[in-house]
Order: C-alpha cells, then sequence, then structure tokens
C-alpha cells in the first residue's frame, strides 16, 4: 500500500507557496473536502488523486489528451526521445518532421514556429499581424479567451461593439485600448465595427468553435462575416485553433467549415500534454519572422525535443481524418443523454457540441454568445459539478469551461455518467 497523502494537508502546504494553492486559476476550485483533488496519476480516461481516489475524466488536461491519460505510444516517444537528450539549442530533425506533418494536415498552413504555449502562439501571430499590416487595432469576440498576454486579456465593455477594458489587474489601458471587442456570432456588429474602424485593424482573431466560454458553435454567417470584412478592410484572419485544433477535426475547424485563415494558432493537442503552441500560416506572413525578416520572436525551449517527440507520437496515433466521427458520435452520445436525463428532472438543460468537446448549459436552449452563457444558471451548474465530483466524475469546475472526451473513453464510461447525472440531477 502506497502512502497515501491528505488533499486538505497538501492544500495547506500548496497554499502557504503558491499563489492561492495553485499555477493556473482555474484549479482552485472546491472539490468533495473544500479542496481540490491532487493528481497523482492519469490512465486512460481516468485520473488518479494523491489520497488513491479514482476520477473519470471530462477534463482531460483541458483538451490535450485526446487519446487519454499516458497513452503508451506518447509516453515511450518520450521516454526514448529523453535517454537521447532532453534540449539541444540547435535543430532537430523531429522539428522538421512535425512541421512538415501540420503543413500537411492544415492547407493554409505553408510555414510554422514552433513555440511552448497557446499563449505564445496568439501573441506572436498578433505581432505578424501588426507588422504586415502596419495597424494596430485588433478585434477579438467577447468570451473568447486567447491566453494571458496583455493585447489579448481584454474584456468587453457595455455596448454592441466597445473598446475592450483590461480583464486583469495589471494590464495596461493603452494596450487595452488596441483591442476591440464584438459579441460572438453578431455579424451586424462586426459589420458596423470595420465600417468604423477598417482601416485601422490589423487582424480579427476567432475561436472558430468558442470554447472558453464553454463550448459555443460559430454560425456560417458569421464565418464568413470574419472572412469577408477582414479582406475587404486588408486586415488578418488569424483561426486561434489551440483548443480546436486536432480537436474537432484532423485539420481542425479550418478544415471542417472550409475557413481560410492567414495566420493560425496551435497548442493543446498538438504537444499531447507538453508545453507546446505552434503559429503559422502563409509564407508572405510567416517570412516575416525573424531571422527571415524583421519580427522578432524567439524561444530557448522552442522546439523542445520531448514535446516534439509526445506531440508526433500523438498525431501518429491519431492517425488521421477516420479519427473525429467516432469521437464525435461518443460526445454527442454523452451530451444527449445529459440533456435528455436533465429535461425528464424538469431542469432547463442544453449542450453545445463540436468533435471531441461539448458543454451542458443549465438554461432552455444553446447559447450563441457569451452574454447567453452568462445568463445559464452558473449556481445549479457548481451543484452538478460538485454532485458528479462525489460520485468520481470530475466535469470541468466552471460553466465557462468546455468539457472533453478521448479515445479512452468507453460506452460504459458514458453509461455511467449518465446514470450518476440522473441521480445529480434529481437533487439540485
Ligand atoms: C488554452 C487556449 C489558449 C492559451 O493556451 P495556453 O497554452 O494555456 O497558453 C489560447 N487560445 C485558446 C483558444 C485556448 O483554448
Amino acid at each position: 500500500m502506497m502512502a497515501m497523502a491528505d488533499a486538505g494537508e497538501l492544500w495547506r502546504r500548496a497554499t502557504a507557496v503558491l499563489p492561492g494553492g495553485v499555477n493556473s486559476p482555474v484549479r482552485s476550485f472546491r472539490g468533495v473536502g473544500g479542496e481540490p483533488f491532487f493528481a497523482r496519476a492519469g490512465e486512460g480516461a481516468y485520473l488518479i488523486a494523491e489520497d488513491g481516489r479514482r476520477f473519470l475524466d471530462f477534463v482531460m488536461g483541458y483538451g490535450p489528451l485526446i487519446l487519454g491519460h499516458a497513452h503508451p505510444a506518447v509516453v515511450e516517444a518520450v521516454r526514448e526521445q529523453a535517454a537521447r537528450g532532453i534540449g539541444f539549442g540547435v535543430p532537430t530533425e523531429a522539428e522538421v518532421a512535425l512541421a512538415e506533418s501540420l503543413t500537411a494536415a492544415i492547407g493554409p498552413l505553408e510555414v510554422v514556429r514552433l513555440v511552448n504555449s497557446g499563449t505564445e502562439a496568439t501573441m506572436s501571430a498578433l505581432r505578424v499581424a501588426r507588422a504586415a499590416t502596419g495597424r494596430e487595432l485588433v478585434v477579438k469576440f467577447a468570451g473568447s479567451y486567447h491566453g494571458h498576454h496583455d493585447s489579448l486579456l481584454i474584456k468587453a465593455g457595455s455596448g454592441a461593439a466597445t473598446v475592450g477594458v483590461p480583464d486583469s489587474a495589471g494590464v495596461p489601458a493603452a494596450m487595452a485600448a488596441l483591442t476591440l471587442t464584438v459579441p460572438y456570432n453578431d455579424v451586424e456588429a462586426l459589420t458596423a465595427l470595420f465600417r468604423e474602424r477598417g482601416p485601422e485593424i490589423a487582424a480579427v482573431i476567432l475561436e472558430p468553435v468558442a470554447g472558453n466560454m464553454g463550448t459555443v458553435p460559430p454560425s456560417p454567417e458569421f464565418l464568413e462575416a470574419v472572412r469577408t470584412l477582414s479582406r475587404e478592410a486588408g486586415a488578418l484572419f488569424i483561426a486561434d485553433e489551440v483548443m480546436t485544433g486536432f480537436r474537432v477535426a484532423w485539420g481542425g475547424a479550418t478544415e471542417l467549415f472550409g475557413l481560410d485563415p492567414d495566420l493560425i494558432c496551435l497548442a493543446k493537442v498538438v504537444g499531447a500534454g507538453l508545453p507546446l503552441g505552434v503559429y503559422g500560416g502563409r509564407r508572405m506572413y510567416m517570412d516575416l519572422v525573424a531571422p527571415a525578416g524583421p519580427v522578432y520572436q524567439a524561444g530557448t525551449f522552442a522546439g523542445n525535443p520531448l514535446a516534439v517527440a509526445a506531440g508526433r507520437a500523438q498525431l501518429t496515433a491519431i492517425g488521421g481524418a477516420a479519427f473525429y466521427p467516432p469521437l464525435e458520435q461518443k460526445t454527442r452520445y454523452l451530451a444527449e443523454g445529459l440533456v435528455d436525463r436533465g429535461r425528464r428532472r424538469g431542469l432547463a438543460v442544453a449542450a453545445n457540441v463540436a468533435g471531441g468537446m461539448f458543454t451542458l448549459f443549465f438554461r432552455p436552449t444553446p447559447p450563441r454568445n457569451f452574454e447567453e452563457v452568462q445568463a445559464s444558471d452558473r449556481e445549479r451548474y457548481a451543484r452538478f459539478f460538485h454532485g458528479m465530483l462525489e460520485q468520481g466524475i470530475f466535469f470541468p469546475p466552471s460553466q465557462f469551461e468546455t468539457a472533453f472526451l478521448s479515445s479512452a473513453h468507453s460506452l460504459d464510461d458514458l453509461e455511467r455518467t449518465i446514470r450518476a447525472a440522473d441521480a445529480v440531477f434529481a437533487r439540485i
């Protein structure tokens, strides 16, 4: 029997040395004993806590683990690479091979740069867009998240299309003033904004399926408007596929919806759980990046051999487009099962699904933008989260987070989840 650490004691130690006890705010949820559980291991669809509890996991590292925890092919690739060296500071064949696979999988990706996170990818893509256009304004959509750097940690002010306000203390108002915010799926507001400020706009950055307000799919007219308006204004269209890349389809949302972005950002699935981000796109833009061009961007760990090995192994194991229909089918089965049970218990519930991502919303209809997500019964979501956790099932702690499935989730796992949810719905 392994010595088991008590979660309360670990939490006391954590809060003494980490801000709020965690290294990323979403991890700071109140679990069964009032503190989050601490992970000791992951096996397929399951997380095993330090105190020995097992949780069926629908968070999956917030997206990267599309094959489940500790997939043997990924583990072996990392082990094999680690034995040969962990970081070199010179180019490797493996990073070239990964770049080749990415450019083969996603049409508009002609040239890519590897970085260490999604945040770095969007930060760098914006710099390229500003350099390419000689303009400074960027447009984002309310409720979207693109990482924690100053240009994009911006929330909407009040009104249809607004100059953003900092979404964090410490973000300069001068930076926030360069980021304009429009409601998701709002063609009219976007059109009006471009009419007014089009010639000043460097880029529109879009989550082609929103995932950071919970899952919210785009309307076809909205996607069309983003592409057309940005092109007409001479602004770049940046698809932030950090969550959707290799998650909703092999070629991401770009392929799924036939998009034609100028730049694309990836992370999460592409790194298989290791820190790896990617930005890339048309050669004419990526040739602006140093040392090919004047846009400076660098990284000691960029193209790290362990992250590259993990990413390549995961993409190889996924294998291609055929992986995704069964994943989406499972995701729909679970989402529809949950909605059905919830409604039979008299609750207002609805779900949005895209590939291996979904969110159960406590409201009568699937939301189409952040305002509608915010109108969900978030307290009921919190009771759902806690009820499920007590039954050993780990859902995202917040109504604003997407749930993820992996190929490791079995039909039995889904049936058990639906049964557990039925019992929880009866008392929330
Ligand atoms: C997670 C996420 C990011 C940030 O990525 P990090 O690796 O956490 O920095 C950016 N954009 C989207 C759409 C994301 O889902």
